[in-house]
């Protein structure tokens, strides 16, 4: 096992990040921005360092620095998070050449699914069904036309490098389908510096159901089965559960099975996920692969027991994974609502500031995996997620009771917060029912 781990990341997930390594007897370096400068959680590590401005770009990103923080920390191993440089193959490169693991896939199995295309082009070639799509990159109005023409409207334009929902356009018609392509592109170049894109046929009424997977390095390939993320604002996740209500058992253990194929072709290993859309007849489709950890990783840990931190670590650092894939169980249902600095009834707008005062919820079942507390200054500079709220009850329907009344407890003075709209979608019977699809909370809550 590493003596000594960097975290190249902030809030929630260094925090825990930080917590997996005190579990293990690791040491911990944190980085912190000038933005975050004398937050809480960094005191639980065992040194920090500053690696540079507020702004992203100098400091979370900038590699030297990250670098620089690990040399000085004496560090064996950097583990990145979600975000940031997670998913940055270059960055993944250097650590090696500078002899420091990178706690999740090698480079080349990172390059391999973390271009979307190349993804899809892998899936195509393991029989792992894939949403109709251009064939690569697609750079002519007259090639996007030919492409939404030969599938049928409505199409989606996506980015290659996209990700957090972002350099996403739908497209119903010619000339919709032709500025949609330039604003993605232009989107697509300011947000990952990369303004390639492909399209897929728009599925209607969708459904997101993704698997997780472990892979370690003497060739394990296990599934920890999927979590069900419909729930959405704009492509971006607001809950997450698992199991899904919305596929029958014979598609989750397709769909469960499809993905631990992928993974194990790519020769990859460590944490990965692997997006599906599933259609309103439950075909399913495959999307894209993080190829980190994700943000939802805590529903999961709850139905399987298993802490897929200190797997990341534990596997990094040549451990073999100590579970066969019928070990896994799926057991009761887990629920998680991102709690967000943003006021949903002014569009979502970010609220930063002093939180006041934060009194988090407890009891059987619950778990609230945060960064903030009374005090905490929200920083303007950074995603507005502040928390995650977790629930673990024998039912689904005790779940969704369990998160209303820990919602209910969660208290936030000072600043706005993404409570309310949760409280909304539970109440809602389209969700209590499990009736709902990526367009639910746009279409039910949020319509003028
Ligand atoms: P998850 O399923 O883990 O929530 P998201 O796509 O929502 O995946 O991304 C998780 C976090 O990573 C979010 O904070 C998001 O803003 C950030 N993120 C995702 N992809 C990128 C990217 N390519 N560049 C920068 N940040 C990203
Ligand atoms: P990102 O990298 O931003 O996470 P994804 O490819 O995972 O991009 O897509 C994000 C979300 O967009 C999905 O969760 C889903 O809601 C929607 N989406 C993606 N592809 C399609 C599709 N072909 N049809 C309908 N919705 C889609
Ligand atoms: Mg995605």
């Amino acid at each position: 096992m590493y003596q000594r781990i960097l975290v190249a990341n902030r809030g929630e997930i260094a925090l825990r990040i930080i917590r997996a390594c005190k579990e293990l007897g690791v040491e911990t370096v944190a980085i912190f921005s000038e933005g975050d400068r004398g937050a809480r959680y960094l005191d639980l590590a065992d040194e920090a360092y500053c690696v540079g401005p507020a702004k992203a770009s100098d400091s979370y990103l900038k590699i030297a620095n990250v670098i620089s923080a690990a040399e000085v920390g004496n560090v064996q191993a950097i583990h990145p998070g979600y975000g940031f440089l997670a998913e940055n193959a270059h960055f993944n490169e250097i650590c090696r050449s500078c002899k420091i693991d990178f706690i999740g896939p090698s480079p080349e199995a990172m390059a391999r699914l973390g271009d979307k295309n190349a993804a899809r082009e892998l899936a195509r070639e393991t029989n792992v069904p894939v949403v109709p799509g251009s064939d690569g990159i697609i750079s002519t109005e007259e090639e996007a036309l030919r492409f939404a023409h030969d599938v049928g409207f409505p199409v989606l334009i996506k980015a290659v490098a996209g990700g957090g929902g972002r350099g996403m356009r739908v497209a119903s018609n010619d000339l919709a389908l032709k500025s949609a392509l330039q604003q993605a592109r232009a989107e697509a170049e300011a947000a990952f510096g990369n303004g390639d894109v492909y399209l897929e046929k728009y599925i209607e009424h969708p459904r997101h159901v993704e698997v997780q997977v472990l892979a370690d390095n003497h060739g394990n390939v296990v599934h920890l089965w999927e979590r069900d993320c419909s729930v959405q604002r704009r492509h971006q996740k607001l809950i997450e559960e698992s199991p899904s209500t919305s596929i029958s058992p014979e598609t989750r253990s397709a769909m469960c099975d499809a993905a631990r194929r992928l993974i194990q072709t790519a020769n990859y290993t460590n944490a990965a996920t692997v997006e599906f859309i599933v259609d309103k007849t439950g075909n399913f489709y495959f999307i894209e692969v993080n190829a980190r950890i994700q943000v939802e990783h805590p529903v999961t840990e709850m139905v399987t027991g298993i802490d897929l931190i200190k797997s990341q670590i534990r596997v990094a650092a040549g451990e073999r994974l100590p579970w066969s894939q019928t070990d896994i169980p799926q057991r009761g249902a887990a629920i998680e609502c991102r709690i967000n600095a943003e006021n949903p009834r002014r569009n979502f707008q970010p609220s930063p500031g002093k939180i006041e005062q934060l009194i988090a919820p407890g009891g059987f079942g619950v778990r609230f995996d945060s960064h903030a507390h009374s005090g905490y200054v929200v920083p303007p500079y950074y995603d507005s997620m502040i928390g995650k709220l977790i629930v673990h009850q024998a039912t689904r329907a005790d779940a969704i009771a369990a998160m209303q009344r820990a919602l209910s407890e969660l208290h936030v003075a000072g600043i706005e917060t993404t409570v309310p709209i949760h409280q909304e979608i539970l109440s809602h019977s389209a969700f209590v029912e499990g009736r709902i699809d990526t367009t639910f909370v746009e279409r039910t809550l949020l319509a003028e």
